[in-house]
């Protein structure tokens, strides 16, 4: 085999360049990324002939250079992050973006982010407003609050808060309460950030009034109660109450901080889940400042919103710390939008869709599995495919121990393991995260929309 001749054959660029199936690329996309793709291909023919000693393949490649190129340059104009489908039944999936947002939302945010907004102007008065307006006063109506504010996400806003009221003094919380969220969010760690001292009081499982009380000294600042939102503890326990803590903070003189973490605004128990405290119940037992995320039970966007006594937040809105962990306008249009669904908890249900999810009933989804079902089945996909029960969970790190009986379309193939399916399932235009066990693959049906369905058939066809 003449290997030079092999070279000598490869077309020129421009050459490439002019052929008929490549030059509309240059008009759908440009000339540029098609040029990185013909340069592309051609390097990979080149890397063919150098390597390998079959002609005919070498020749082939040659051949399907065109098509190489047009694949290549589809390839560089895809976007990284993409829409997946979530077949995990994990409501709040940190790893998949969260809380997702309502389209409805969306739609109208786009007017308000691709032009000018009165992101920071108060038309009223023809001068400076501030971000917060848009949101604030129906956040003090939803929880009762005073004040409110919000910032990057919810570390943002512990930071924030123990930054702006104890910074250089003591901050006292119960050993029982010592949180790590995923994404190394530690509570001792973001004390020490932001220049408070943690003094621990009590132990893992038992912390009484009084470990609080005889840890009051000249230097402390503030009590902090932290919401063990993605742990339990369980059996001899004992924790004191807000209202508790309030009347010792009071008697003391200082303020009294709840990081609630997932921040329901509507009492779950009512839909069938466990207790979660609401942020209102919080402001209710005399919390002078509670935080809590955007896009965790509330199912806005990402954000650490601040809710309180408005002297506390207007030290907060001082503090140098709040220019650099400012929402932007994004969220706080995402933020007015999610918050006004709450006026009505009956629309909140509706509109919001981690709330949606989150209450939708076993009848519900078990109607949707079927469908599913067949729909799969209808479009010829192979294997054994069929619907069975399974949980879906919250997430997010909010009600570890909940479990929401759901049901799910199950897909085994004899010729494919099922982590192998799975692996070609995230190989897929459109990415179906399952979740896999007893050697199935399953796509709890919670957390997909039935507008997905015919897609979801589609694109499993062609594994
Ligand atoms: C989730 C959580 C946080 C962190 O919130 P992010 O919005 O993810 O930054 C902090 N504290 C508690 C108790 C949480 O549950």
């Amino acid at each position: 085999m003449d290997k030079n001749q092999l070279y000598r054959s490869l077309p020129k660029v421009d050459v490439l360049l002019a052929d008929e199936a490549i030059q509309p690329l240059c008009e759908t996309y440009n000339r540029e990324t098609v040029m990185e793709a013909i340069h592309d291909a051609l390097d990979d023919v080149r890397d063919l002939i150098a390597g390998c000693e079959d002609e005919a393949a070498i020749e082939e490649a040659i051949r399907q250079l065109p098509d190489q190129v047009k694949a290549k340059t589809e390839a560089l104009q895809k976007t990284h992050m993409r829409p997946v489908i979530n077949g995990t039944g994990t409501i709040l999936h940190t790893n998949l973006g969260r809380a997702p947002v309502s389209r409805a939302h969306m739609e109208r945010l786009t007017e308000l982010v691709s032009g000018y907004s009165n992101l920071e102007y108060d038309l009223e008065a023809g001068k400076r407003g501030e971000r917060y307006d848009h949101f604030s006063d129906l956040l003090c109506k939803l929880t009762g609050a005073e004040a409110a504010m919000a910032v990057n996400n919810n570390a943002a806003a512990v930071m924030l808060i123990l930054s702006s009221l104890a910074k250089g003094g003591e901050v006292i919380v119960s050993r029982g309460e010592l949180v790590e969220i995923g994404g190394k969010f530690r509570i001792p760690d973001v004390m020490e950030q932001s220049g408070a001292t943690l003094v621990e009081v009590g132990t893992t499982n038992k912390t009484h009034y009084e470990d609080y009380e005889n840890a009051i000294t000249e230097e402390t600042r503030a009590i902090l109660k932290v919401h063990t939102s993605n742990y339990r503890i369980v059996g001899f326990t004992e924790s004191v109450g807000m209202e508790e803590l309030k009347r010792l903070a009071d008697a003391h003189g200082l303020p009294l901080i709840e990081d609630l973490g997932s921040g329901a605004l509507v009492d779950l128990e009512k839909y069938g889940l466990s207790y979660e405290p609401t942020v209102q119940a919080s402001i209710a037992h005399g919390a002078d400042v509670v935080c809590f995320s955007g896009d965790k039970l509330l199912g806005g966007p990402q954000a650490g919103i601040i809710v309180g006594k408005k002297q506390y937040i207007d030290q907060m809105k001082k503090n140098q710390l709040t220019r650099a962990l400012r929402i932007d306008k994004f969220t706080a249009g995402a933020l007015e939008l999610t918050l006004r669904d709450y006026i009505s908890e009956e629309q909140a249900i509706q509109n919001v869709p981690v709330l949606h999810m989150i209450t939708r009933t076993l009848e519900d989804v078990t109607a949707q599995a079927e469908e599913l079902c067949a729909t799969i089945q209808a479009a010829g996909v192979p294997g054994q495919i069929q619907t069975e029960p399974c949980q879906s969970q919250i997430g997010g790190g909010s009600l570890p121990l909940e479990e929401i009986p759901s049901r799910a379309v199950t897909i085994k193939r004899e010729d494919i393991p099922a982590e192998a399916l799975e692996k070609k399932l995230l190989s897929l235009p459109v990415p179906i995260v399952p979740r896999v066990t007893s050697d199935r693959v399953w796509l709890d049906v919670r957390t997909i929309e039935r507008k997905q369905h015919a897609l979801i058939a589609e694109e499993l066809q062609t594994l």
